[in-house]
């Protein structure tokens, strides 16, 4: 339902003039279906031209000149331009054409007329002139003539030119619209009306304006971002809307917390504490806990999960593979027995009787805890009373694994856990709807994994210092790059990688990739995790959270194809035991700067968020595509760098005007309305559906 007031501009483009079947799909390929694409479409360039004479022009200046018309000179040979010569009070020009000449030139522009020309000038010598004059018109058509010209971005066979006639007739049918902006923000940030913003932004007098941070922008930067932000807030607040029974700290798991060989760090504390509170808001959780691999996300879970089994609830924590299931049925299931909880594991190797035993245990609710894979939402999988859903590395299953999973229960509570630490410049364009804790601080007493990058030239002595470690009983990932193009030449690669070393280290070399089922890919995992090989070679298929404690060298080649997150995650992998570690970047020189830059990072921090901080200012407002594979939404207006202080400011406007107004009935509330419609956010982040 969209408001009628946003009819006009959510006319299709057809209803503009001069877009017909020709340029309509252009047009569209530019801006988009309706008039309001044309609206928000950004000019991305500006010529400002200057009235001037001959004499005054500078060299590559736009200008606007008044001149008399003296000669026409047609070219006598190929390859010469038409030149028409002409001159003002201070001196004489040619104006000149290579191509697109005739004689019409003559009879349009007689010898003798005044003529308004436009264009860039250049001087060469004595010599002044204009090529391909932009305007050439009689003194009476002077108007036509703008000294600020918007240009927008182009497509072969629609010329800028027209989009912007396209653009401001748009501005034209756009009336103005009530304020959704709250007025003293609105007052305090000196911003033009919506309406002011967009005669502004199509009409740019210099180069400045075009800058997101020029007002005009940076209020509509703030449109979109409040859009985005109220829908995000909406989505939450519709989760919420049922209200699910008050959870309270148990006993059972002060017992465990008691049991346990450490004591909770400061962030983990905050974490558990940020959950509790959930549980006893009456409201359904929606939290994401975000940690380095090692932070201690899974003990915050434990936790958790006793608090509901305590409350008679039920949990299914899932991974996405078969060895991270069991990984966490080895650390989850002894503490819990102990307290006469009883937890089974279900993942898709369970078949038969076996099976079925679980399942009857589970749907009778004997059961409190599951632990597994894919295999917990099956459809004959009936829980007798699920209230809490833990998901690891939630980026790795789909909105449809998620939600069949939340369906096998009544508003169950859901915690996702996410070793891939998303920068906090990020977090409210990304994960703007879910509540977050961050794990940002590690268990005491683990060693710095001591990171060099070395040269592939010099790779045999990194061979020869693997060789020793080994004998000395550690254990070494070495990862090889994936890059998509060319999966296979790479598996070559890895290939060859594993059978130099396995010659140089005979029976303790394996080899892990994609290509391998996921049985034998398990079985090799398996036999590294064991110790029964010493050195894992891999792709990239290494499961994130893996937990060898006794791998203690990664050696990851062609580092610098790696982007900073990933080679973070790759030597997240080892640290973890009581060995001092090492990561060694093997990289192909010359190193460009950004590849430095990524490198001295990793050896300068650990901190995964600190980390993906700098990462984004590395790459910076430009290279976002990363970013925008994970989720980013495509804003018009938005910079997440630049304009990180408006998504601020927005996320807290938009939950506090849901607060005082859930429906939004009131005046403002109704502009807000008009705003939502205005941008029509759809749920891009899949996350957001999950529940
Ligand atoms: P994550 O799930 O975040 O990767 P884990 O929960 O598996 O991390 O924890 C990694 C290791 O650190 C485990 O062996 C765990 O027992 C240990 N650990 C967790 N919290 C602490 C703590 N506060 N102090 C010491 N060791 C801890
Ligand atoms: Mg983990």
């Amino acid at each position: 339902m969209r408001p009628e007031a946003l009819f006009p501009l959510y006319a299709e483009i057809g209803v503009l003039k001069g877009v017909g079947p020709r340029l309509a799909p252009l047009v569209k390929k530019v801006a988009g279906e309706r008039v309001r694409d044309l609206l928000y479409l950004a000019p991305q360039g500006v010529i400002v031209r200057r009235p001037a004479t001959v004499a005054t022009a500078g060299d590559g200046e736009m200008v606007i000149l008044t001149v008399t018309l003296d000669d026409h000179l047609p070219p006598k040979r190929q390859g010469q331009p038409w030149r028409l010569r002409a001159h003002d009070d201070s001196g004489w020009i040619y104006l000149t054409w290579f191509k697109g000449f005739g004689p019409h030139l003559t009879r349009q522009h007689p010898t003798g007329a005044l003529r308004i020309v436009s264009g860039k000038v250049e001087r060469f010598g004595v010599e002044t002139q204009i090529a391909h004059p932009d305007h050439m018109v009689t003194p009476e058509r002077a108007g036509e003539i703008a000294l600020h010209e918007a240009v927008y971005p182009g497509v072969a066979g629609l010329a800028p030119r027209i989009l912007r006639k396209l653009a401001l007739e748009a501005l034209d049918r756009a009336v103005d619209l009530p304020e959704w902006i709250d007025p003293a923000y609105l007052a305090k940030m000196a911003w033009p009306t919506w309406h002011e913003a967009l005669t502004l932004l199509h009409h740019p007098v210099a180069e400045a304006d075009l800058d997101p941070r020029a007002l005009a922008r940076r209020r509509l930067a703030y449109d979109e971002a409040l859009a985005h932000q109220l829908a995000m807030a909406q989505r939450k607040q519709a989760r919420q809307a049922e209200p699910t029974p008050l959870i309270p700290p148990s006993s059972l798991a002060k017992a465990l917390q008691s049991r346990l060989p450490f004591r909770l760090t400061g962030a983990q504390m905050r974490t558990l504490a940020e959950i509790r509170a959930d549980l006893m808001s009456g409201r359904r959780m929606t939290r994401l806990m975000q940690g380095d691999v090692g932070s201690g996300k899974t003990v915050v879970a434990l936790l958790t999960l006793a608090d509901v089994a305590a409350h008679g609830g039920q949990t299914a924590v899932m991974a996405p593979t078969e060895i991270l299931a069991r990984q966490h049925m080895e650390s989850l299931a002894p503490p819990l027995a102990e307290m006469g909880v009883a937890t089974v594991l279900l993942t898709g190797r369970d078949r038969g009787p076996g099976r079925a035993e679980k399942l009857a245990q589970l749907a009778s609710g004997a059961v409190k805890v599951v632990i597994g894979t894919h295999a917990l939402f099956q459809d004959d999988v009936v829980y007798d009373n699920l209230r809490l859903a833990v998901i690891d590395e939630q980026h790795r299953f789909g909105v449809n694994d998620r939600r069949r999973l939340m369906a096998k229960g009544e508003t169950p509570h859901l915690l996702a856990l996410s070793a891939t630490p998303i920068p906090r410049t990020l977090e409210l364009t990304l994960l703007g709807d879910l509540d977050v804790s961050r794990i940002d601080e590690k268990p005491p007493g683990r060693l710095k994994v001591a990171t060099t990058a070395t040269p592939l030239t010099k790779v045999e002595g990194v061979i020869a210092r693997l060789d020793q470690a080994t004998r000395d009983g550690a254990q070494a990932f070495w990862i090889c790059p994936l890059v998509a193009e060319s999966e296979l030449i790479d598996l070559k690669a890895a290939e060859a990688r594993a059978e130099e070393l396995n010659a140089r280290l005979p029976g303790r070399v394996g080899l892990a990739h994609g290509r391998l089922s996921a049985a034998e890919r398990d079985k090799v995992m398996a036999d590294f995790a064991s110790g029964a090989i010493s050195i894992l070679v891999a792709t990239t298929v290494v499961e994130v959270g893996v937990n060898v404690p006794n791998a203690s060298i990664m050696v990851v080649e062609h580092a610098e194809r790696f982007g900073l997150a990933q080679l973070h995650q790759l030597r997240g992998r080892v640290g973890r035991g009581v060995r001092q570690s090492a990561c060694v970047l093997l990289y192909a020189p010359p190193l460009g700067a950004t590849a430095k830059a990524r490198i001295e990072i990793l050896r300068q921090t650990e901190d995964g968020f600190e980390i993906a901080e700098r990462d984004l200012m590395l790459r910076g407002g430009g290279d976002l595509l990363g970013l925008k594979q994970s989720g980013l939404p495509h804003y018009r207006f938005v910079d997440p760098i630049l304009h990180a202080d408006l998504i601020r400011a927005a996320a807290d406007d938009a939950q506090l005007c849901l607060a005082r107004d859930p429906h939004l009935t009131s005046p403002r509330g109704q502009a807000l309305k008009l705003l939502s419609a205005l941008f029509d956010w759809k749920a891009e982040d899949p996350f957001a559906e999950a529940s």
